[in-house]
């Protein structure tokens, strides 16, 4: 490949420098950027071709010797070189050497180097360029400034016996020496493998084994008892070399950031959550496993909680707001857990803990969450929801006790007004159904078990049929008919409604072409649009398509949009409304009343039917506050020039109020519930369309 074609990468967070940078690359035709490690991985993960990555050191979010680390763990990305941008020879420590950083360059650039530099690693064969095992050269460079860096270089001798080939005085200070005592073992030659205890040694032993065997840097756990006779935990990274391209050597870079927090854990040993100071998922799965089973005799819960929207928050606000709140909240969580069980942050804003239910005080809980979102001085309000699951069986995976406490959660998730869930049995069953629902969805599609459920419509001028509302029904081989209440949000939640709604429109117009064809009287159908299929670009082109197909106009199929739609994107419904109603279709406001902008979505979008529910009325008496607002309601549809239609009209009392009201059109069980296409017709027999 031309090198003009390949695509070369610039990561720095300074934005003049990656323009400067593009400057002396200026004639490389694909030359893309990213401000930090986050951004680069995501455009790597996409572009594993890229042939070249310009990396700047410090980076906000995700530094360069992170995104070096994770790219050489990556096989995708492992093999592409890196030129790694320092500010100063100090930056560079023996980490990126080790790591594969194929060149270095110091800030301020000498162009003509950099030039040099990039066209010969891009001319370069690609086997030539791999950074697999690295060699003695790159270790010896690397030692002169390691010292800062716990790192210990072991080498694989033939009989299966690991030596000690090198450690820096961080790596011993880690085993529990004093600078002194460096520098005599050091002299000595001293094997700190022995650090390992006997018990850890076998695990030890296969993971070097492994690292040799797969040549690919890899992070694992090295156990060492330290002089003190304490155990530590040490996150390492290995690194695989030969030295003069013969003798096995693996080097271990000991993540020295983590330490820092783990000392703080008393140490214990385990790994605190870095941003938080409370226990990271790992650790709080350990620590309360170890509590249920102290425990094992008592009852106790478990609890996960989130942020609603916590997305929105880093946003609006910026991660350091986003993770100011999350270390708030972690506080504020062990302080009330202190002494009774044990907290942890289980995911990016997700927390959990587990207490005995004698000390469980949800209430408590609930208060220190409000004070917190009072106290943040946001002009947002902080909601977070909880699921409590009270333990069943203390013996259960811990992680399963979570998945419980999840699901209770999930079920008030997005409600602003209830902030927690119990776990319980019927609970269970329901979620159970609804996975079965989802698991039968698409053979239902296919096998053609949705069926085509039509409700009259009813003129009350008229006094006669003058439409009917398709809606669905699932004749569910074992279940029998399932109403769409069961199943429609669920379709709306994995978009499956796309298809089933395709489907219902299809069947609407098969029906109305198969009445053309035999001659009989034209009765307009409204079908439901899921909020979904609204923001669909092609949803225009969709629809004539299926009109087209069966020869249909427009004027038959009336389309009807739930007033929710309008809380979820008023501009995108204010242009597919439009949209839909330039290629001649009449729209309908579904559910009106039921959301929380009916007015403005009046004031906004023109449309030309309006369909209120009754069912928001429920108990309404002539005199009422409901009967005055729905009077009121009907006029300004009337002077909008909207037609009514009143949906869910039960009952002899709200036909005639709604008559007097100057109500269009009513839809409900008093005149007719919705049947399947042969009663419908049977239906039409006894009441002709006008
Ligand atoms: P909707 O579009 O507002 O449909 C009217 C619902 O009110 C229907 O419920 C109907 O059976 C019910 N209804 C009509 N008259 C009365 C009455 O007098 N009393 C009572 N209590 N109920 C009455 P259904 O068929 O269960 O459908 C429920 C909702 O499911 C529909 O509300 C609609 O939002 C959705 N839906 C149904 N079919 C489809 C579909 O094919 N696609 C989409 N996206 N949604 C559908
Ligand atoms: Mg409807
Ligand atoms: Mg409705």
């Amino acid at each position: 490949m031309d090198n003009m074609e390949k695509k070369l990468l610039i990561v720095d967070d300074d934005d003049t420098s990656r323009s400067l940078l593009r400057q002396v690359l200026g004639d490389y035709a694909h030359i893309y950027e990213a401000a930090d490690g986050v951004e680069a991985l995501a455009f790597l993960q996409r572009n594993p071709d890229t042939a070249l990555v310009f990396l700047d050191f410090l980076m906000p979010r995700m530094d360069g010797m992170e995104l070096l680390v994770r790219m050489r763990l990556s096989p995708k990305l492992h093999e592409i070189p890196v030129i790694m941008l320092s500010a100063s020879p100090e930056d560079v420590n023996c980490r990126a050497r080790v790591l594969g950083a194929t060149r270095f360059v110091y800030k301020p650039y000498r162009t003509p180097l950099l030039r040099q530099m990039a066209d010969e690693l891009l001319s370069l064969p690609k086997e030539e360029t791999e950074i697999a095992p690295g060699s003695l050269d790159a270790f010896v460079f690397s030692r002169s400034q390691a010292l800062d860096s716990g790192i210990i270089a072991l080498e694989l001798q033939d009989d299966g016996s690991i030596g000690t080939l090198y450690f820096t005085p961080t790596y011993a200070m880690l085993c529990g020496y004093s600078a002194r005592e460096y520098a005599a073992l050091a002299a000595a030659g001293a094997d700190l493998s022995t650090t390992i205890p006997k018990e850890h040694f076998d695990s030890f032993r296969m993971s070097v084994g492994m690292l040799a065997e797969e040549k690919m840097p890899m992070a694992f756990y090295v156990h060492v008892q330290r002089q003190d006779r304490q155990m530590q935990t040490l996150s390492c990274l290995g690194v695989f070399f030969t030295m003069n391209g013969e003798r096995p050597v693996v080097c271990l870079i000991v993540d020295t950031q983590d330490l820092e927090t783990e000392h703080g854990a008393a140490g214990s040993g385990e790994k605190l959550d870095r941003l938080t100071g409370i226990p990271s998922r790992e650790t709080f799965f350990h620590a309360a496993r170890r509590f249920f089973d102290e425990h094992s005799e008592e009852k106790c819960v478990l609890v996960t909680f989130d942020i609603d929207r916590f997305k929105v928050i880093n946003d609006v606000y910026g991660t350091q707001v986003g993770d100011s709140i999350l270390v708030q909240l972690a506080a504020a969580t062990a302080r009330e857990i202190v002494g009774k069980g044990v907290c942890g942050r289980i995911g990016g804003d997700v927390f959990a803990f587990c207490v005995k239910e004698e000390d469980f005080d949800l209430e408590t809980i609930l208060q220190s969450q409000r004070f917190l979102s009072d106290n943040l001085g946001l002009a947002y309000n902080l909601v977070i929801h909880n699921g409590v699951y009270p333990v069943a069986d203390p013996k259960a995976d811990v992680s399963t006790m979570c998945d419980r406490a999840n699901l209770a959660r999930s079920t008030v998730k997005g409600n602003y007004t209830k902030r927690y869930a119990y776990y319980d049995e019927p609970m269970r069953a329901e979620i159970l159904a609804e996975q079965e629902i989802l698991n039968d969805m698409q053979k239902a599609l296919e096998s053609g078990a949705f069926v085509l459920y039509l409700q009259p419509i009813y003129s009350l001028n008229f006094e006669k049929p003058v439409g009917a509302e398709a809606l669905v029904r699932w004749n569910h081989p074992e279940k029998g008919i399932i109403e769409p209440g069961r199943f429609i949000s669920l379709f709306e939640h994995n978009r499956f409604i796309t298809n089933l709604d395709h489907y219902m429109w299809e069947l609407a117009c098969r029906y109305l072409a198969d009445r053309r064809d035999r001659g009989l009287a034209q009765i307009p159908i409204s079908v439901n649009v899921s909020r979904i299929n609204l923001f669909q670009p092609d949803l225009v082109s969709d629809l004539t398509e299926i009109l087209q197909k069966y020869d249909l106009t427009p004027a038959l199929l009336r389309l009807e949009i739930t007033e929710t739609a309008y809380m979820d994107d008023p501009t995108q419904l204010v242009t597919a409304s439009a949209k839909l109603r330039k290629a001649g279709f009449k729209v309908y406001v579904d559910d009106f009343g039921s959301g929380y902008s009916s007015l403005h979505m009046l004031k906004d979008i023109p449309l030309d039917v309006l369909k209120l529910d009754m069912r928001f009325l429920a108990d309404m008496e002539p005199s009422s506050r409901a009967a005055t607002v729905l009077l009121g309601v009907i006029r300004i549809a009337q002077n909008l020039g909207m037609i009514t239609v009143a949906e869910g009209v039960e009952t002899q009392f709200q036909l005639e109020f709604l008559r007097s009201a100057g109500c269009d059109n009513i839809q409900g069980f008093y005149y007719a519930k919705p049947m399947p296409i042969d009663e419908f017709e049977l239906f039409l027999d006894t009441s002709p369309v006008i």
